[in-house]
């Protein structure tokens, strides 16, 4: 059989960078994203011993991942993409983390879906660290005000932050901003990372790296 996944390299590199920051073993989640791929493309990275997914369509998710989650158990499927309120409904049945609360309208949706559904999903804010006007995200003058309101008023158990920092600049104050903004809300997760800048991310105190491109290959 061909080498049909980049799996084992990027896991390398990850616990290499991981022990190079002085990171316990294991402190780095690896979210392989699985977006524009199908399910073709998809086994052989179970196969291959891979639990964690991340995909930013509810849609997509939806028309592609039940059959492999009801195959394998153990998967957890985590939504890195923006959220329509009219989407809550599905996105707390099917994912078990969802990072990208970002706004009252999808904070209160998923608070009443909680509720009903009686599933809760690891959750995550999604901080538009540069402050782009076409990004999804909570600002970061207004992170601690919205964190206070999700964790107060609609009682949600925010574990963590997520940022995807602007294309064509460099990272690292991205990440640290992220960082800071985690912890004097005593929020323990940080999603971020990505193919081109997962190892800075690590070093950053990322706990979840986000890599689709470096496991799949390029998207069509
Ligand atoms: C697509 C995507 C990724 C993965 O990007 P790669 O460069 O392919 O590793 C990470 N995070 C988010 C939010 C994405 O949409």
């Amino acid at each position: 059989m061909q080498e049909i996944t980049g799996l084992a390299p990027i896991r390398e590199r990850i616990a290499h960078a991981a022990r190079e920051a002085g990171r316990p073993e294991g402190a780095v989640t690896l979210v392989a994203v699985s977006k524009m791929f199908d399910n073709k493309a998809i086994r052989p990275v179970i196969a291959a011993g891979q639990r964690v997914f991340g995909e930013n369509r509810v849609q997509e998710a939806h028309a592609k991942w039940p059959p492999l989650l009801e195959e394998f158990r153990d998967i957890e499927l985590h939504l890195i993409g923006p959220l329509q309120s009219n989407k809550a409904k599905i996105a707390v049945a099917l994912f078990d983390w969802i990072e990208t609360v970002d706004r009252d309208r999808i904070a209160r949706a998923l608070a009443g879906e909680i509720a009903s559904q009686g599933r809760s999903p690891g959750l995550m804010v999604q901080v538009n660290t540069g402050e782009e006007p076409q990004k999804a995200g909570v600002l970061p003058k207004d992170a601690d005000e919205f964190l206070d309101r999700c964790r107060g008023e609609l009682a949600l158990d925010i574990k963590g932050l997520m940022c995807i920092p602007p294309a064509g600049e460099e990272p690292s104050l991205h990440f640290a901003l992220l960082e800071r903004i985690a912890r004097r809300n005593g929020l323990d997760l940080l999603s971020m990372g990505m193919s081109a800048d997962f190892e800075k991310a690590i070093h950053f105190g990322a706990t979840h790296v986000r890599v689709g491109t470096a496991i799949f290959g390029p998207r069509g």
